[in-house]
């Protein structure tokens, strides 16, 4: 292996991932049954050129990541400390990659 430990590994697919955010977020389509030709809107994997379409990249561990979240979420949490109590809080992302379509960025819908 040229890399470290993985962090967050996917076995059906082999890729790790920098945060289990990311690594939800690669998985895409219906909870209730897995990708196959007679159902192409089961659970799987993002390939990785569609995870570089979507703008993420793999570091130097060889995880990937999603560079513009990881800006957001540092600058959200910036924010709170400068901003105690005042700022709203944004409801879980974690569904976001969840439709049936390859997943798009919520701003971006
Ligand atoms: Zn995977």
């Amino acid at each position: 292996m040229p890399y470290g430990d993985p962090l967050n590994l996917c076995s059906p697919c082999g890729k790790d991932f920098s945060s289990l955010e990311a690594f939800d977020r690669h998985r895409v389509g219906k909870h209730e049954y897995d990708f196959s030709f007679d159902r192409p809107d089961g659970r799987r994997c993002l390939e990785a050129d569609e995870l570089q379409a979507l703008g993420w990249e793999m570091d130097q561990r060889g995880r990937w990541h999603d560079p513009e979240r990881s800006r957001r979420a540092r600058q959200a949490f910036q924010d709170r400390s400068s901003d105690v109590g005042l700022t709203p809080q944004t409801p879980s992302e974690a569904v976001a990659g969840l439709m049936t379509h390859p997943p798009l960025f919520d701003e971006a819908a």
